[in-house]
C-alpha cells in the first residue's frame, strides 16, 4: 500500500466513522421535549383530573354503547403503551370514554381521563386521524401541562397558596366557567409552546403505536373540510397551517412501527354504528340546556371498589342476567352463540363476550372481565392434548399469580372432538372478588390448541355454569 493509498484508506475510515455517527445524529433530529417545572406531584394530577372528570360526566352525556367504548378504549391503551418511557408516570391511569356530543373534539384531564366526542370519531377519515387527536391530548397529560400551567400561573397569582391554586383548578371551572366554555377548556387552553409539544410528542406516540404520524396533521385538513368543526379541536388549537407543516417535518424523523399497523375495517364499523344514532347536540348546546347527568358513573364501569385506590374505571360486576336468546358470531375459524345481551370485545388477538358492566380497565391498563367467555387459538409445542393444555394453563398462571387449579382434568366434548375441562380459582384483579375460571381446550386439525375460558364470580357461578355450557355446546370449529 503506498502513501496515497494509505491516505485514502485513512480518509475512508474517517468517512465511515462520520457516516456511522450520522445515524444517531439523524435520530437526534427529532425535536427534544422536556417536562416543564411543576410544583405539583403526579398524584396531584391524578386527584385534580379525577375531580374534573366527575364534574365533566355530570355535565355531558356519555355515549351508551359498550362496543364503541371498548373500541376507543383499545385504541387509547395502544397509544398509552406507546408513550416514551421518560414521559410515563406510574401513578397515572389512562381511560377513555365517548361523549355523545357532535363537536369534532376530544379532551384529556390531568392524570389520565380522556373524553372523545362522538362527532370526532364520525368526522375522522381513518382510525389514524382519530388516534392523532387522541395522541395529541394524551401528550398534554403525559407532559403534565395542566399542573405545569398552574405552576406558572401561580407566580402571578395574588397571594394564592397551593390550596388556593388547587381550589381554582377544582372549583373554578366546575360551576361558572365550564357552563359557558367547552368543558375541559380550563385545562385545554394551553400556550402555543405547549400545543407544539403535544403535537410533537403526539407524533412520536403515533409512530410508536404503528400509526402514520402525518395522520395527526391530516386531521386538521379533515376538520377544515368539514367547516372547521365550530368550537372544536381547531379553535382550542390555533394556527393549523404551521402545525400541519411542523408535524409533517417531524414525521420524517420518526419510524412507524409497521408491525402494529391496522386497517380501517373496525373503525368503519364503529362509524356506521354512530351514524345510526340520532344527531348529537354540540357541547355548547348541552351546556346551555343546563341538563345534568348525575348517575352516569353507576351505569358505566367506573367504580373504585377499594375506595380510592387508583382512579381507573373497573367493572361494576353489576350485570344483567344473561338473555335466554342467543346470537351467533362467526369468528372465521369457529362460530359460537352467546346471550344476545352480551357484547363482542376483541382483545389482543382473542375474542371476549361479556355483558355491560362486566368489563373495564384494571390498574395494569388491561381489560378485566368479571362475567365473560373468551375464545382463542394458540400454537402449542405439544401434540398431546393434556400436555398442550398443561402448558397453556401454566402460561395463564405466569401472567396471573392468583390463578390456582381447583380440579383435575375432566373430559369434555367440543364440537364432537375430544376436549378437556379444568376448573381454577382466581381473585379478580379489578374487583378483588373470588371467581371461578373454567378452561376448555381441544385441538384443531393443524395441531393448534383451541380454548374457551369462562369467568364468573364464585357467588354467581351457580347461575352462570349452565350459560357457559350452552355457549360451549354451540361452538362449531372450522379446521
Ligand atoms: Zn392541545
Amino acid at each position: 500500500m503506498n502513501k496515497l493509498q494509505r491516505h485514502t484508506a485513512r480518509w475512508l475510515a474517517a468517512l465511515t466513522a462520520i457516516v456511522v455517527a450520522l445515524v444517531p445524529i439523524a435520530a437526534l433530529a427529532q425535536t427534544q421535549i422536556k417536562l416543564h417545572s411543576n410544583k405539583y406531584s403526579p398524584a396531584d394530577d391524578v386527584k385534580l383530573g379525577r375531580q374534573a372528570a366527575a364534574e365533566a360526566e355530570q355535565q355531558f352525556p356519555l355515549l351508551r354503547d359498550a362496543e364503541v367504548n371498548a373500541y376507543v378504549e383499545r385504541v387509547g391503551q395502544r397509544l398509552v403503551a406507546a408513550i416514551p418511557p421518560e414521559f410515563q408516570h406510574p401513578e397515572f391511569r389512562y381511560y377513555f370514554k365517548v361523549l355523545n356530543a357532535s363537536d369534532i373534539n376530544a379532551f384529556a384531564l390531568p392524570g389520565g381521563p380522556m373524553y372523545v366526542n362522538r362527532g370526532m370519531i364520525q368526522a375522522a377519515r381513518t382510525e389514524g386521524e382519530m388516534a392523532g387527536v387522541m395522541a395529541h391530548e394524551l401528550s398534554h397529560v403525559a407532559l403534565r401541562h395542566g399542573t405545569a400551567q398552574a405552576t406558572k400561573a401561580q407566580k402571578y397569582a395574588l397571594g394564592a397558596g397551593i390550596a388556593g391554586i388547587l381550589g381554582t383548578i377544582l372549583a373554578g371551572p366546575t360551576v361558572g366557567q365550564l357552563a359557558q366554555l367547552p368543558v375541559g377548556a380550563y385545562f385545554l387552553k394551553f400556550s402555543r409552546e405547549y400545543e407544539t409539544e403535544a403535537d410533537l410528542l403526539g407524533a412520536r406516540i403515533m409512530a410508536n403505536a404503528g400509526y402514520d404520524p402525518r395522520d395527526l396533521a391530516n386531521m386538521f385538513r379533515t376538520i377544515q373540510a368539514q367547516g372547521g368543526g365550530g368550537g372544536g379541536f381547531l379553535s382550542d388549537h390555533p394556527s393549523p397551517k404551521d402545525r400541519y407543516a411542523r408535524i409533517n417535518q417531524e414525521a420524517q424523523y420518526l419510524r412507524v412501527n409497521t408491525a402494529m399497523r391496522t386497517d380501517n375495517r373496525e373503525f368503519r364499523g364503529i362509524q356506521e354504528r354512530l351514524n345510526g344514532y340520532p344527531r348529537a347536540q354540540t357541547m355548547a348546546e348541552i351546556a346551555r340546556s343546563g341538563r345534568r347527568y348525575p348517575n352516569q358513573g353507576d351505569q358505566y364501569p367506573n367504580q373504585y371498589p377499594n375506595g380510592d385506590r387508583t382512579g381507573y374505571p373497573t367493572p361494576t360486576g353489576r350485570v344483567d342476567y344473561p338473555s335466554s336468546r342467543y346470537r351467533t358470531y362467526n369468528e372465521g375459524s369457529f362460530t359460537v352463540a352467546v346471550p344476545d345481551n352480551w357484547r363482542e370485545i376483541n382483545e389482543q388477538g382473542e375474542v371476549w363476550f361479556a355483558p355491560n358492566g362486566a368489563y373495564g380497565s384494571a390498574a395494569s391498563g388491561q381489560t378485566v372481565f368479571t362475567h365473560a367467555v373468551n375464545f382463542g387459538i394458540t400454537q402449542s409445542r405439544y401434540r398431546n392434548l393434556q400436555q398442550a393444555t398443561n402448558d397453556f394453563v401454566s402460561g395463564l398462571q405466569r401472567n396471573n399469580g392468583n390463578l390456582r387449579s381447583a380440579s383435575g382434568y375432566q373430559r369434555m366434548d367440543v364440537d364432537g372432538r375430544a376436549g378437556l375441562l379444568l376448573t381454577l380459582d382466581n381473585v379478580n384483579e379489578a374487583t378483588g372478588r373470588a371467581e371461578v375460571v373454567n378452561v376448555v381446550t381441544t385441538q384443531l386439525q393443524n395441531g393448534q390448541l383451541f380454548y374457551m375460558i369462562a369467568v364468573s364470580p364464585r357467588s354467581d357461578y351457580g347461575s352462570y355454569q349452565n350459560v357457559f355450557l350452552t355457549i360451549l355446546r354451540s361452538v362449531q370449529l372450522n379446521g
